[in-house]
């Protein structure tokens, strides 16, 4: 059984290290480092409730042609370029595979290799870009609609599914130069500690490991 794990762990990642490995790991439960459908499961219900106000609002709205531009963007950002820009330098990402195993991406195809280095400003900024994209197209056709109680909903939903990522998976989020993470630093630390392959990439890039910042 650890034969066959290590084999699928070719950069030596901790997550994907047998569980056994984590027994004296000083932060255990500190990170959602372990890929588990309960984390998956809180995701995907979170981002329902943006979801399911907007796609009804833009049917009652009479837009509902609009969905296929919709469609057509989630594909590309959550198929190709958030994958890229974001999930490619996550250690779930290290997993020897085509499909991606984590807590929220789950099942997407990993088409590009894996990059241990942080995240850089440019793709930080089209993060954002693509964030905006994503969650502020149904907007306009709800407002054309006048389903005005569906925006509110809507822009509820969202506010809600930040809200709580930030509060309960970005403060232990493993992919740590994400702009939304909030892991803490002494933490990030003790992964990177785990994690040789990683550490020397961050290390590489500026990282200092033990530097307390204000
Ligand atoms: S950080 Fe690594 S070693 Fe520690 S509990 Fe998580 S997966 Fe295990
Ligand atoms: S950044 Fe988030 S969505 Fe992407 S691989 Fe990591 S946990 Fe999954």
């Amino acid at each position: 059984m650890a034969k066959q794990e290590q084999t699928n762990n070719p950069h030596n990642v901790c997550t994907w290290k047998p569980v056994s490995e984590c027994k004296n790991c000083t932060i255990v439960g500190r990170l959602k480092c372990r890929c588990g459908s309960g984390d998956l499961l809180h995701f995907i219900g979170l981002f329902l409730s943006f979801l399911f106000p907007a796609l009804i609002g833009i049917v009652l709205s009479g837009y509902s042609w609009s969905l296929l531009g919709w469609a057509g963007l989630a594909v590309i950002f959550f198929g190709f370029w958030e994958i890229r820009i974001l999930c490619s330098h996550c250690p779930f990402y290290a997993e020897k595979g085509r499909v991606l195993h984590c807590i929220a991406n789950y099942g997407c195809p990993k088409f590009w290799k894996y990059h241990p280095e942080p995240i850089n400003n440019s793709e930080k900024i089209q993060l954002v870009i693509g964030f905006i994209l994503i969650c502020g197209y149904p907007f306009p056709f709800l407002i054309l609609g006048r389903q005005f109680i569906l925006s509110l909903l809507t822009a509820w939903g969202l506010i809600l599914f930040f809200w709580t990522s930030q509060k309960y998976t970005c403060s232990k989020c493993v992919n740590f130069s994400c702009l939304l993470n909030r892991v803490p630093r002494e933490v990030v630390d003790e992964y990177l500690k785990h994690n040789p392959a990683i550490r020397k990439a961050w290390e590489e890039n500026g990282w200092q490991i033990g530097v307390v910042t204000s």
